[in-house]
């Protein structure tokens, strides 16, 4: 299946009853659900258990759109709380100072075997459709300093740890396959580590321009073109994905509510998919945060925006 997704909060799922039917009717068969704030955890968790959040997932069966979870899911996989108890499963700054902020020391056994364990326990409370999972680090903040795990790019430490995820979920789910997110600082492409099969590169570059073309913002241009081509020779083409942004009000409102309307530009989306497509790319996503019941009341449901780029999507397919 080539993924056509869109990416939404637990606020903007919360506030719409529809987004199982709007995404069907603009050809979207994919919906990930967010978490953001990161503490939105267990307010997400209790949405997809209550009746509605129940008759939700089953009206997206229904018209075959699958439902996956894409989340920084670090400070639920290792607890920050646990800090207190052994701040040697933390990680080392800058400064030589253990740190409970910013995803963990990887010369921890303890930490690896309680990310195992929360592993399981939230690949079990979020079960994906498809078995793709997207358990992400903490959100573009750094990896560990201290002597060993410096040795490693930011890139490799974090492939290494979803090496490790990987691992684990196929105990429980033998045709799991899990995202390594390539992403603000782990943007370049691991050097050291390799993914391990049935890791997919999942490419999202926040800090590119939306008012031209990816393609020709090569060089000194935030989240080059050319990072996104280094990342495909390391990892498969044909599961890649893209994250993108075209239709993210939250990018575009700077994360702050209220929240402004989408500056949606039609003709960038053609272009940029029809690059990616050439790429080879089969599975294209973008984040669609923000829409909730105050974005709605403001603008209304962007509905052209979300049928123009699913049709974008779909033309695509057999260019
Ligand atoms: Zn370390």
């Amino acid at each position: 299946m080539n993924t056509h997704g869109i990416i939404i909060n637990t606020t903007d799922l919360k506030s719409y009853p529809f987004w199982a039917e709007k995404a069907k009717a603009a050809n979207i068969n994919t919906i990930g659900l967010h978490i953001y704030p990161v503490d939105e955890y267990n307010e997400l968790l209790d949405f997809i258990k209550s009746d509605t959040g129940l008759e939700f997932l089953e009206k997206c069966k229904n018209l075959g759109i699958e439902i996956e979870y894409e989340m920084h899911a670090m400070s639920h996989l290792l607890p920050r709380d646990l800090f207190h108890k052994n701040p040697e499963m933390f990680r080392l700054d800058e400064n030589g100072n253990r740190v409970k902020e910013s995803n963990f020391c990887l010369q921890s056994k303890e930490a690896f075997d309680i990310i195992a364990e929360n592993t399981i326990r939230i690949a079990k409370e979020m079960c994906p459709s498809t078995s793709r999972y997207f358990l992400w680090a903490d959100d573009g903040t750094p990896w560990c300093k201290c002597d060993k795990c410096k040795e490693l790019s930011e890139s490799d430490q974090s492939m290494l740890v979803d090496n490790f995820i990987l691992k684990t979920l196929k105990t429980i789910d033998k045709n799991a396959s899990l995202s390594h997110l390539s992403y603000f600082n782990t943007l370049k492409p691991p050097t050291v580590i390799k993914p391990e099969k049935d890791i997919f590169l999942e490419y999202a570059p926040i800090s590119r321009n939306y008012d031209i073309p990816y393609k020709e913002q090569t060089g000194d241009c935030k989240d080059n073109f050319e990072l996104f081509n280094e990342n495909l020779k390391i990892f498969p083409v044909e599961t890649a994905q893209v994250l993108e942004y075209w239709l993210d009000v939250s990018l575009f409102s700077s994360w702050k509510k209220p929240a402004i309307k989408l500056p949606f530009k039609k003709d960038i989306v053609f272009e940029d998919v029809k690059t990616y497509r050439e790429k080879g790319i089969n599975n294209i996503t973008s984040f669609f945060c923000f829409v909730d019941n105050e974005y709605i009341d403001n603008f209304g449901f962007p509905e052209t925006e979300l049928n123009t780029y699913g049709e974008i999507l779909h033309s695509s397919m057999n260019k």
